[in-house]
């Protein structure tokens, strides 16, 4: 018991849920995979079973593909106006707003993420459903074109849905992962294939249910657990899907590419990045560094845009150090459970070792903790926990310098001047996004043009809107999610041209 009686019963609701079977949801019937093969979600803070999960195969994707074909191609879908996706999307808004406790709390439970964190997103997730049931209603109108050359002649020009989207999804955060997807399939009437990533299943499956009861015709969205390189690999390549959105990491990025030379389906990726956060000597520092902070640690460093290169002016990099370690010693490592806890537990042993790799051959390389670091707690050893830490003493050649880590892992370095610093920054194969913490307006101009990111943040870092465009550049992708911008990953255009000139 807590003192939250509202979580109380989400748990409550959490746990029954959990000891039902965990299907695959094909053409709005939840089914066992063809080949009767389940996984174990794990509690990353435990190392506890929390359900088992049917894992589909490229049987299942199969079966989904040609049921996300059949509700695009004919039946209620097709007819549907855009007022009708519209209130689809707000009745599965008002669902997700009701069950907000339960879905954080399975994010919590699934992922490790810390509660504080998993429920706050509660507004901004909404709002994104709100975001995408707005602009439904206003889409697919068409557009009359004057011939530019044939006076009296004119064509209409419309956009229509893409068709059927396999979309893939990584671990990091299933809530919004899944909705950047399903928001705008139900905005522009296209239909999809979910394949959420195996290491945090749950979310995924709740959010299905709920758009069910939300009125979901059948086979508009399917949702099949399984395996990347069996299940992901077969959607990607899958003859009957149109258009790809990828979530993920940069190597899977590459598959994934290769894999749709096959079948021509448009692509959208939204990739890894090392993002720079970069703090002047005339910034806030005490600001500047609870943001570093919070870019860096917050999930416990596993977001795409993490701040993990932290770029210093030297006249106050010794200062700013000594701040930092003094905010990193208040977070509190712990199950995302648990009160009070600020950083929870990276999603799976696979990651923590990953990590625990990175660290070795960092310190190999010459490395030295600045701040954090060190040993987790004993009472902690059977979680996959890392404590936060920023490493100093970085050089160029250093691997954890170049390569997004994804755990709780900053690298600092101190920079003389804006030339140097914008250097340093670009010079990454990602371009994801990236901060700036200064009180010179010309700086901050100058900076954050000139830096490769598709998002970029000014003495604050993290900020996002649902109607705010959001991806990468280089090898972080390219598409955007989120902003009217995104929609167009899921349209096409057609010209339909009255006359002739014969
Ligand atoms: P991942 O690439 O290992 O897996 C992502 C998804 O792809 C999973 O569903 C996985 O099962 C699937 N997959 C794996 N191999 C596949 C294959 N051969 N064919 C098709 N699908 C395959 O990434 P991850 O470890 O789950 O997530 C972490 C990565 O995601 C990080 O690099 C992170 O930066 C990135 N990410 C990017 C964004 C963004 O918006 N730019 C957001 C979140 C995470």
């Amino acid at each position: 018991m807590t003192q939250d009686p509202e979580f109380d019963r989400a748990m409550e609701r959490v746990t029954a849920w959990l000891r039902a079977e965990k299907q695959l949801l094909i053409g709005g019937a939840w089914v066992p995979a063809v080949s009767g093969e389940r996984v174990a979600a794990v509690n990353p803070a435990d190392g506890s079973t929390l359900a088992h999960v049917a894992r589909g195969g490229e049987a299942d994707i199969d079966a989904a593909v040609a049921a996300a074909r059949a509700a695009f191609d004919g039946g209620p879908w097709r007819r549907a106006t855009p007022r009708d996706r519209q209130r689809l999307i707000s009745r599965f808004a008002a669902l997700v707003d009701e069950h907000y406790h339960e879905l954080a709390i399975l994010e919590s439970l699934d992922l490790g993420v810390a509660y504080a964190r998993s429920f706050g997103k509660r507004n901004r997730t909404v709002s994104h459903l709100d975001f995408y049931a707005a602009v439904a209603g206003g889409r697919n109108a068409g557009t009359r074109v004057e011939a530019s050359t044939m006076p009296g002649r004119f064509g209409v020009v419309v956009e229509q849905p893409v068709g059927v989207v396999g979309a893939i999804t990584p671990w990091n955060s299933p809530v919004m992962s899944a909705l950047w997807k399903i928001g705008p399939v139900l905005a522009t009437g296209c239909t999809m294939v979910l394949k959420p990533a195996e290491e945090a299943p749950l979310v995924a499956l709740r959010l299905g249910e709920l758009l069910v009861e939300a009125g979901l015709p059948d086979g508009v969205v399917n949702i099949v657990n399984g395996r990347g390189s069996i299940a992901g690999a077969a959607l990607a390549a899958h003859p009957g899907v149109n258009k790809v959105a990828f979530t993920g990491s940069t190597d899977t990025a590459k598959s994934i590419i290769t894999a749709t030379t096959h079948n021509f389906a448009r692509l959208s990726l939204e990739l890894g990045g090392k993002s720079p956060n970069i703090v002047f000597a005339d910034a806030d520092l005490a600001a500047a560094a609870k943001g570093a902070i919070a870019a860096g640690f917050t999930n416990s460093g596993q977001i795409c845009t993490a701040g993990t290169r932290l770029f210093v002016q030297h006249d106050v990099y010794d200062d700013f150090l000594a701040e930092l370690r003094q905010q990193a010693s208040r977070l509190t490592v712990g199950p995302g459970l648990e009160p009070g806890v600020d950083v929870g537990p990276l999603v799976s042993r696979r990651q923590q070792e990953r990590v625990q790799g990175f660290l070795a051959r960092a310190a190999a390389q010459g490395a030295e903790a600045v701040v954090g670091g060190g040993e987790v707690d004993p009472r902690l050893q059977s979680g996959c926990f890392i404590m936060p830490t920023v490493l100093g003493s970085i050089t160029d050649d250093m691997e954890v310098y170049s390569e997004e880590v994804f755990g709780p892992v900053v690298v600092a370095r101190p920079f003389a001047d804006t030339d140097q610093v914008i250097s340093m920054a670009n010079d990454s194969r990602y371009g994801l996004a990236g901060g700036i913490w200064s009180r010179d307006i010309d700086t901050v101009n100058r900076v954050s043009f000139e830096v490769d990111a598709g998002i970029f943040w000014v003495n604050g870092y993290g900020l996002m809107d649902p109607a705010f465009p959001f991806g990468g550049t280089k090898h972080s992708g390219y598409g955007r999610e989120g902003g009217l911008v995104q929609l167009e990953d899921y349209l096409t255009t057609k010209t339909i041209v009255h006359g002739t000139d014969l």
